[in-house]
């Protein structure tokens, strides 16, 4: 019932954040990020009618995925993607929002190809230069998405970031308004096997800010299933 409930609050402040800055509720989804909360927890949001769901650690996810179902839900790995599990990713999730590298983008692709899958991913920009955090620097971002859209087993469908934590929710606007920008300019250069729809930015305490800057994919867990130890 508190799932339930969860979801709904969230999705009645997605739509308040979306009216407010004149952008479209219906074009932004809510990810439910189930990391670290098990499977039943997973079920009560389907049963409230949830099927976005976000990962972040392979071998818990997948554990989680073949007991719920692949194709019950709309799966994202949202965690950090070393090269090496790039296979599972690939197999188990409908959109990887984590790639920052030309590498691993090479691996990903290879392993759609070898299944026959057009793998829909995401670039991640390291937005606030954090050295703690993964992602593409802004200046290398350019570069990486003009290199990522000639692997014809890979559509990049947007970016994807993580500001960082602020008190104020206020304070990450800067970085969703910089993140809108980016998208923007790799727009003009009119890559193939690329659009720029999503922007997945926005968590449990800043999703209304990154809403009215335009988000597509809110990735919200905490306010959904409760702190994680
Ligand atoms: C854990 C996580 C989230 C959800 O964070 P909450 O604060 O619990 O909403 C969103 N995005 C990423 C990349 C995460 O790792």
């Amino acid at each position: 019932m508190q799932i339930q409930s969860n979801l709904k609050k969230i999705h009645d402040d997605i739509h308040a954040a979306a009216q407010k800055s004149g952008q479209d509720a219906s074009r932004v989804t809510l990810i439910a990020v189930s990391k670290r909360k098990p499977p039943e927890m997973i079920q009560a949001a389907m049963d409230a009618g949830h099927r976005d769901f976000g990962e972040n650690y392979i071998q818990e996810a997948m554990e989680k995925i073949d007991l719920i179902g692949r194709k019950s839900a709309t799966w994202h790995f949202i965690g950090h993607l070393q090269s090496n599990k790039a296979k599972f990713a690939v197999s188990y999730f409908d959109l990887i929002h984590t790639v920052d590298k030309v590498k691993l983008a090479r691996e990903i692709n290879r392993q759609a190809q070898k299944i026959g899958k057009i793998q829909e991913v995401l670039l991640q920009v390291n937005i606030a230069r954090e050295t703690t955090k993964s992602g593409a620097k802004e200046n290398e971002i350019m570069d990486i998405a003009k290199q990522v859209c000639r692997f014809d087993n890979l559509h990049v469908s947007g970016l994807m970031c993580m500001p960082p934590f602020f008190d104020d929710p206020e304070d990450a606007r800067i970085y969703f308004k910089k993140l809108k920008q980016i998208s923007k300019n790799i727009e003009t250069l009119n890559l193939p096997n690329t659009t720029m729809t999503h922007l997945s930015m926005g968590m449990s305490h800043d999703f209304r800010v990154a809403v009215e800057e335009g988000a597509t994919l809110v990735r919200v867990g905490t306010a959904i299933f409760g702190a994680r130890q």
